[in-house]
């Protein structure tokens, strides 16, 4: 923690806020606090008001124009009044971005803002999935070596907007090409594109909370994504597709509810155990709260990572009320918005809130 973060904590009493950006997950981390008997705060974006008003589990409504006003002065100086505690999610990385967390950001976060870093840096990100032991597609250096289906991913691509996939280093020129010419990226972004083995099979996405306070790894749910349009695509038939030059894009729409077969379970657990004690290696103290493993199992069936969220996932939305590992290990209404507030309220309790922000 940082000399600042760790001055404003010690300012806070016992009755604590749990805060966070109005998107994402923010309904499932609101209800989450709220029925572990927490107050919150939304910073909201004024279009979006009807979302916290509709679903009223916000105590208190920040409006800003933008989401980067969190990192003014006079905000972070209101919310560390109310005792806050910011919990992040995905637009935490999309609209205020990893250094600005790290540098301008002092009012404390649950979970490890370092990881968050690890997270937006694909090198960074693949070094400690591979040092973990998991398999990870393999990324090719030049399209000159494209043997087999390649999914490209350019640089900053937000939500699997603007990726392509390709066979060949032709087919690699042309799509790219097109690519630019819609929109989709820059010359610059094609020519440091990201070039990775495209893994043939279903995506899986497990959800995981590593609790500093118990020293264990829970498993708390599985979704799948629902993606534009890739998800759609099969129901073109594949004469349109060819003559209508279709190319499948990843935007994300939703997330759909899954359990996996139970015998992929103990891999899936011991990845998650692996992930946890690599994350302590490279950034103390390791992996607070949630964190996602973003995979695709092949027919074999070889479970291959191609992602890590080092926080919520808006996946564990599906399980607002419980999922059935939810529900397995807690048999109560159990999720993770919830579990993050339960995981705070006990560090309160026990005097180590420290333990568990950043
Ligand atoms: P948003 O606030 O909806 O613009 O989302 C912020 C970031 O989180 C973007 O990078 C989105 O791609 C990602 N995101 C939002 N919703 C979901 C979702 N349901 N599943 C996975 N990622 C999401
Ligand atoms: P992402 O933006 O990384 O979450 O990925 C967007 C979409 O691309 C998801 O549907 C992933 O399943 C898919 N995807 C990403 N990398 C790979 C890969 N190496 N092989 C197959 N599918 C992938």
């Amino acid at each position: 923690m940082d000399k600042n973060t760790a001055e404003t904590l010690e300012t806070y009493g016992k009755g604590i806020t749990i805060g966070t950006l109005g998107s994402h997950s923010a309904l499932n981390i609101f209800k989450g606090a709220k029925e572990e008997g927490l107050k919150t705060v939304c910073i909201c974006k004024k279009e979006d008001q009807i979302v916290y008003s509709r679903f009223p589990l916000a105590d208190e409504i920040i409006l800003v124009n933008n989401f980067k006003e969190l990192l003014d002065e006079k905000i972070q100086k209101k919310l560390k009044k109310m005792n806050t505690v910011l919990i992040p999610h995905g637009s935490f990385n999309a609209y205020i971005g990893t250094e600005n967390m790290l540098k301008k950001l002092s009012v404390p976060m649950f979970g490890n803002k370092n990881l968050l870093h690890w997270e937006t840096n694909r090198e960074m990100q693949r070094k400690w999935l591979i040092d973990a032991g998991l398999k990870l597609p393999k990324v090719l250096k030049s399209p000159d070596e494209i043997k087999g289906l390649v999914i490209v991913k350019y640089p900053g691509a937000k939500g699997g907007k603007g990726y392509f996939l390709a066979h060949s280093k032709e087919t690699f020129h042309k799509k790219g090409q097109e690519m630019i010419h819609n929109g989709h990226m820059s010359e610059d972004e094609l020519k440091n594109a990201h070039i990775q083995e495209y893994i043939i099979g279903v995506n899986i996405y497990a959800s995981y909370f590593h609790s500093v306070l118990n020293n264990e790894t829970e498993f708390l749910g599985v979704d799948k994504r629902y993606e534009s349009f890739a998800d759609n695509i099969g129901r073109i038939p594949a004469d349109e597709q060819i003559e209508m030059r279709i190319n499948p894009t990843y935007t994300i729409v939703g997330n759909i509810p899954l359990t996996i077969r139970e015998s992929l379970l103990p891999e899936y657990l011991r990845m998650g155990d692996r992930v946890v004690e690599q994350a302590k290696k490279i950034a103390k103290p390791g992996i607070i709260g949630p964190f996602c493993l973003e995979t695709v199992v092949t027919e074999k069936p070889d479970i291959v990572t191609f992602e890590i969220s080092a926080r919520i996932v808006a996946g564990t939305n599906v399980g607002i009320g419980t999922s059935p590992y939810a529900y397995l290990k807690y048999g109560e209404k159990m999720y993770m918005g919830r579990r993050i507030a339960k995981e705070i309220k006990e560090a309160l309790k026990s005097d180590k809130l420290r333990n568990v922000v950043t």
